[in-house]
């Protein structure tokens, strides 16, 4: 592994090819035999640091259409997080489904879980059938795995039947030295940035983009005012640029005045501090107060000088659900990609029917929204969000930082990049964005 290292780092990209890929490597495991260690723990207490570990696994067969990618850095994403809980479900059982498709899909059916859903880094050998990328490539991956041999996913990747979320519902994810992917998802590496930047926008960028942005989610325009759920976390770091960045107005939720003061290094104006605020949109487990939606709409209302939300960008769910779709404005769009309080949402359907409101489900982004989503990233459009990095062996803490919410935007991981600030090609690209990437990464 050491020499793969030393070649990546000296940028020696085409001896790559040359250099033998290891049978084993390390990588961030939950286990088969522990999905019962939290039994009976309630969820904010499972903690991710006694489930994730750094275990030395066997590197699987390449094969047709795939790549092995020696990963410099990668980032911990939500479901890294609900990997490590066993919630709602082991994903163990994802993996024996996908197992039972195919003799190479079995290769992921294994008692480990090697996790992670995002990485910037170095082709190391491509199977057979891969023209497009070659060893030595600068990449970074999407996290969409299709089969797409069905014509439900050809007109969007994301409708095929086999679809699945690598390094979640997939094995071999990118939290590790070296990860398997299909050679479709892998994506330019922007040469402006260092391998942790690279690696931390993948899967909420894209998602955010076809939640927020794309024809197949709210399709934003110009002059919209956006309310972006969490808008200085992972998802909403995003959605937030991307309102700022295509005309439109976005209204940030945040819960401390540091989140605030990221929004606000974004360029976002517009911005509510929803624990200064108080809001109690539940007042006890069953009953939610409208009373507390109308103060809520009231804030906006003042804030935007009397316009109601155009899109809601959810995620919170049950929790916020009921309050955004009343602050919707008539006409207006909810889009949801998740349901991080609980997914049973409760909401009063008279708001919607009779303000002929919408409700959109989205789910992470298509082939084409993801390019789409890293060009933006590449131009220097839309900045990476790392706000801290650890190193691999600390990934457990990592994923609590994301499962207490103690974070900022997002948390990267140093997997092969022996520290922070290597990678960039383009140092006059970078010289000249400096000033977003530092604000955005709250230097
Ligand atoms: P994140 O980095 O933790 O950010 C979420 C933010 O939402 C938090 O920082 C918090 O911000 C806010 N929030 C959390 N609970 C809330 C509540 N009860 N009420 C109001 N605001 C709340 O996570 P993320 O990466 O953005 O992901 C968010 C959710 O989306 C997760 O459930 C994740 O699994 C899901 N997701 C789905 C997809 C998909 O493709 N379907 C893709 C990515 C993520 P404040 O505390 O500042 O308000």
């Amino acid at each position: 592994m050491q020499e793969i290292v030393d070649a990546i780092l000296a940028e020696q990209y085409d001896a790559i090819g040359g250099l033998a890929v290891p049978g084993t490597y390390r990588g961030v495991v939950v286990r088969a035999d522990e999905v019962d260690m939290f039994q009976g723990i309630p969820s904010r207490e499972k903690d991710p640091r006694k489930s994730l570990h750094l275990d030395e696994v066997s590197t699987p067969e390449l094969g047709p259409g795939e790549a092995i990618v020696a990963v410099m850095a990668s980032a911990i994403n939500y479901n890294t997080v609900w990997t490590s809980i066993f919630e709602p479900l082991p994903t163990f059982g994802f993996l024996k489904r996908y197992g039972r498709l195919s003799p190479m899909a079995k290769r992921h059916d294994l008692p480990y879980h090697v996790v992670g859903s995002d990485l910037a880094g170095v082709v190391l050998r491509t199977g057979p059938g891969v023209n497009a990328w070659k060893p030595g490539d600068r990449v970074v991956a999407h996290c969409l795995s299709v089969e797409l041999e069905s014509p439900d996913g050809h007109g969007d990747t994301m409708m095929d039947p086999q679809q699945r979320i690598w390094g979640f519902e997939t094995n071999f994810g990118g939290l590790a030295e070296l990860a398997l992917v299909k050679s479709n998802q892998l994506m330019p590496m922007p040469d402006h940035l260092t391998w942790e930047e690279a690696a931390s926008p993948g899967l909420v960028n894209s998602t955010a983009y076809r939640q927020l942005v794309s024809r197949n989610g709210a399709d934003m325009k110009q002059g919209d005012t956006v309310l972006v759920w969490g808008a200085s976390g992972g998802l909403g770091s995003y959605a937030t640029q991307f309102a700022l960045n295509g005309g439109a107005t976005p209204v940030c939720i945040v819960s401390s005045p540091e989140k605030a003061e990221i929004c606000r290094s974004m360029g976002a104006e517009l911005i509510i501090d929803r624990s200064a605020e108080g809001y109690r949109f539940w007042s006890d487990e069953q009953t939610q107060d409208p009373s507390e939606w109308k103060r809520f709409g009231a804030r906006i209302r003042e804030l935007t000088g009397g316009d109601d939300p155009d899109i809601v960008f959810e995620h919170p769910g049950r929790e916020t659900f009921g309050a955004s779709v009343y602050v919707a404005r008539k006409g207006g769009t909810i889009v949801t990609c998740a349901s991080t309080s609980g997914y049973e949402h409760v909401f009063d359907n008279r708001y919607l029917w009779m303000n002929l409101k919408r409700i959109v489900g989205s789910h992470f982004a298509n082939y084409r929204e993801s390019w789409e989503a890293n060009k933006l990233v590449a131009k220097g459009m839309i900045h990476p969000t790392v706000s801290k990095v650890y190193p691999l062996a600390e990934t457990g803490q990592a994923a609590l930082d994301v499962h207490t919410n103690s974070h900022q935007g997002k948390v990267g991981v140093l997997c092969l990049a022996p520290k922070e600030g290597l990678g960039v090609v383009d140092h006059e690209k970078r010289a000249k964005h400096a000033d977003a990437i530092n604000r955005f990464r709250g230097a």
